[in-house]
């Protein structure tokens, strides 16, 4: 793949290191580059169905519109798009007129949504460059954070205010070509996420863009450019004044999306796991690299991704459970010590941290109480007799409880006899699960 774009960048002419940092770095020095059919891996056939479709409709409607960010960038990449989102010059209202199934959504940013079925297609208007704080539809806070931005402009203007030049690259339905204004070939044949213009103020303007890097140099495997790298440790306290519902969403794509593991070492090696998890990351830092805590989320985060890789479902409720698992433990001990008895020490503590520890990020209602079940029950893997054996192992978080126990096994918190009995009493035949439980210590 590098090397495929490698020959893109050199039939285009000019050296790879050169230009890149010199057009995403100032305005003047862009040089549109047109990149043909014939040189790139974007075909029509891997688009979706209904992507096609709102493209090829607004174009009739007399609407210049392109294909743009992780849909463009991922099938250059040869990979799989989650989703695929266009960009043109109709505005939201003139979007609605051309499609009966669409609807408007959002006030800091208008964007319009484009229904099939399940499917939704997002249609954003070109923004315009908006420098200019007086001009209406662009609101800022004092600390130029963008509450609004919503000023319209023309398409090249529209990838200058996008965030990385990977995600700012084209595809027109009017030649096939990949319409390339900020460098974005080039960082992507070279590996780089490299934030569009300056740095300082384009974090100030949206700090979840610093969250945004990590999350694609993860997934990607590509490196964060230096001076993108640098704004990160410099601002990452401005992630304090996003809205906790928001950094729930983030989190999701974070750790979510089958590279979890990679996302949380590279979040923690930009001390980012911190402004979302404080205390997380305090137990984490406390017990050093090889603490149990950090294994356990490792372990969790692996699973997570082998999962999603599979396309089995996975939860909120228990990513959750294993994210903040570390400080609820670290009170429950501490309780425990001064004699409050172990049930109950994890019943307050849970409730405590997960009150402080989601002030960042909040969880929504239907995760937190499945994730807390999820803690409550680890007691009751220690009961191996009588008749709250069979209810235990009908319950509807059973799994859920012992996947979560076999993580505290590994990290010594179970005794591994404890959860290899579990494991066996699931795969043997009834009658041998009566003998076990008959059988069993206590
Ligand atoms: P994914 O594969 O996760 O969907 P994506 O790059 O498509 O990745 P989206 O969140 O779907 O990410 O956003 C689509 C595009 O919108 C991005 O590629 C980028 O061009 C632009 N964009 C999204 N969020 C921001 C932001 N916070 N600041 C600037 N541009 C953004
Ligand atoms: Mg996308």
């Amino acid at each position: 793949m590098r090397k495929f774009l490698q020959t893109i960048v050199q039939t285009l002419g000019g050296s790879p290191a050169s230009s890149a940092a010199a057009g995403a770095g100032t305005r003047q020095s862009a040089v549109a580059r047109v990149v043909p059919r014939e040189q790139h891996s974007v075909s029509r056939a891997d688009i979706s169905e209904h992507a096609l479709k709102v493209l090829y409709r607004l174009r009739k409607a007399g609407y210049q519109s392109y294909l743009v960010g992780g849909g463009v960038r991922d099938l250059l990449l040869r990979q799989t798009p989650k989703d695929f989102d266009i960009a043109t010059e109709a505005s939201p209202e003139q979007v609605r007129k051309v499609f009966s199934n669409c609807r408007l959504i959002g006030r800091r940013f208008r964007l319009a949504h484009v229904h099939f079925g399940r499917d939704v297609i997002e249609v954003a208007t070109f923004r315009g460059v908006s420098d200019d704080d007086d001009a209406a539809g662009v609101v800022r806070n004092d600390q130029g954070r963008l509450l609004r931005d919503n000023v319209y402009g023309t398409v090249e203007e529209d990838a200058w205010r996008r965030d990385f030049t990977i995600n700012a690259l084209y595809y027109s339905i009017e030649d096939f070509a990949i319409h390339d204004f900020v460098g974005g070939m080039e960082d992507l044949e070279r590996g780089v996420i490299r934030l569009i213009g300056k740095v300082d103020k384009r974090y100030r303007e949206d700090p979840v863009r610093m969250l945004r890097a990590v999350r694609f140099a993860a997934r990607l495997d590509f490196t964060i450019d230096k001076a993108t790298a640098q704004g990160i440790r410099k601002h990452r306290a401005l992630l304090a004044e996003i809205a906790p519902a928001r950094l729930f969403d983030e989190c999701l794509k974070l750790f979510m999306s089958g590279y979890g593991r990679a996302t949380l070492e590279l979040l923690r090696d930009y001390d980012l796991l911190e402004p979302l998890f404080p205390d997380t990351e305090r137990v984490l830092r406390e017990e050093g690299d090889e603490g149990p805590s950090l294994k356990l989320l490792r372990q969790a985060m692996d699973n997570t991704d082998q999962r999603v890789r599979e396309g089995r479902p996975v939860t909120p409720a228990f990513l959750f459970a294993a994210l903040l698992w570390a400080p609820v433990r670290q009170q429950q001990y501490a309780m425990a010590a001064d004699g409050v008895p172990p049930a109950e020490a994890l019943q307050r503590a849970s409730s405590y941290e997960v009150m402080r520890e989601l002030e960042r990020v909040a969880l929504p209602r239907r995760f937190k109480l499945p994730m807390r079940e999820i803690w409550q029950l680890q007691s009751r893997f220690e009961r191996r007799r009588g008749k709250r054996v069979w209810q235990f192992l009908g319950h509807p978080r059973f799994r859920a409880a012992y996947d979560f126990m076999l993580l505290r096994a590994l990290v010594g918190e179970v005794p591994q006899e404890l959860a290899d009995w579990w494991t066996r009493v699931q795969e043997v035949d009834r009658g041998e699960q009566e003998r076990m439980i008959a059988a069993s210590p206590g």
